[in-house]
């Protein structure tokens, strides 16, 4: 097996056809355009010996391949019994089958300014090994074929920059652009989502019915209020940030909602029960941030969480 994959990006935006996943950092500051959620899925935990095969592709994993899998699990992931990956992410209609950055001529309109990491390590996968990336590769390659892109090629083109070579990750800015979306996932787990898992814990992570909920191979979504309500509780600066974020997002679901409703689809109508449920979680949100405000105002109780303040300012500038 030759395990060596080139790649040259024309930028069809074939593959944008749907919000990515993002950091919370990015969700604030493309606040009107992005609708946030929390992705939340299973991340199967690889064994000794088992085949991983992608179409004429097949690997034998041996102990080091799970020991890297198992590293990356145990600094960008949430173990309890299963693993489960929990992301900011992008929600919108899947009836429109665009990411809301994709512009008419089929690039990315915020191309030079915050194009979310997961969109720069297109198309690698962090959650895998370096050592392992010709698998992703292979697998990618099919799906780029079905949408109409021969983006990612087996073997080396003139046209094309060299990834993998020999099954070794070769190319320096696509390794940069892996462990940079690695360490965010980190930051991010850090910042909020280990405190959601710990949150949701008891009625989702524990409980086998509710775990029902999270689809084989897709995400359950839920409002971004958990992760807001863990950064808000930072200080007074991050109450009011997540405050002028929970306005911006009411405003662009409504917006969202209208014209759906315009456009009149059956299959539509879940989505919109969803988003009217987004909105109904920031507005109760909302007043929870805006009664402890002002109560902080009151007896001049303003503790601060130096990291949290910061990352969300930055990303609201
Ligand atoms: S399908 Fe391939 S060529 Fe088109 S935008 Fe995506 S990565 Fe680029
Ligand atoms: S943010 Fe840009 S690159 Fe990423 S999916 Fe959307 S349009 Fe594509």
């Amino acid at each position: 097996m030759v395990n060596t994959f080139s790649f040259a990006c024309s930028a069809c935006g074939q593959c944008c056809n749907s919000p990515p996943s993002m950091t919370l950092a990015e969700l604030f500051q493309h606040r009107d355009r992005f609708i946030g959620c929390i992705a939340i899925g299973r991340v199967a935990r690889r064994r000794p010996g088992e085949k991983l095969r992608i179409g004429r592709y097949e690997t034998v994993l041996d102990e080091a391949d799970c020991a890297a899998f198992d590293t990356l699990a145990d600094t960008l992931l949430h173990r309890a019994g299963d693993t489960f990956s929990i992301t900011a992410q992008g929600f919108d209609y899947p009836s429109l089958a665009r990411c809301p950055a994709l512009a008419d001529d089929g690039r990315c309109a915020i191309h030079l300014h915050g194009k979310p990491l997961t969109c720069e390590v297109v198309p690698l996968d962090p959650l895998v090994p370096d050592s392992l990336q010709h698998l992703v590769l292979a697998e990618r390659a099919q799906d780029a074929a079905y949408l109409g892109s021969a983006c990612i090629q087996e073997g080396k083109r003139d046209d094309a920059a060299l990834l993998v070579e020999q099954g070794r990750l070769v190319d320096r800015l696509a390794r940069d652009a892996l462990a940079r979306r690695r360490r965010a996932l980190e930051q991010e787990r850090f910042i909020w989502t280990q405190a959601v898992f710990e949150a949701l814990r008891a009625d989702l992570f524990d409980s086998p019915a509710a775990l029902a909920r999270i689809p084989a191979g897709g995400f359950l979504t839920i409002s971004l209020v958990p992760a807001l309500l863990t950064v808000a509780a930072a200080s007074a600066r991050s109450r009011a940030l997540c405050i002028d974020y929970i306005d911006s997002q009411i405003a662009l679901i409504d917006r969202g909602i209208a014209r759906a409703l315009a456009r009149r689809r059956l299959d539509d109508r879940p989505v919109t029960q969803q988003l009217r449920g987004f909105a109904n979680a920031y507005r109760h949100a909302k007043g929870q941030l805006v009664d402890t405000l002002a109560a902080e105002h009151g007896n001049g109780n303003l503790s601060a969480h130096a990291a949290i303040e910061t990352y969300l300012s930055q990303a609201s500038r």
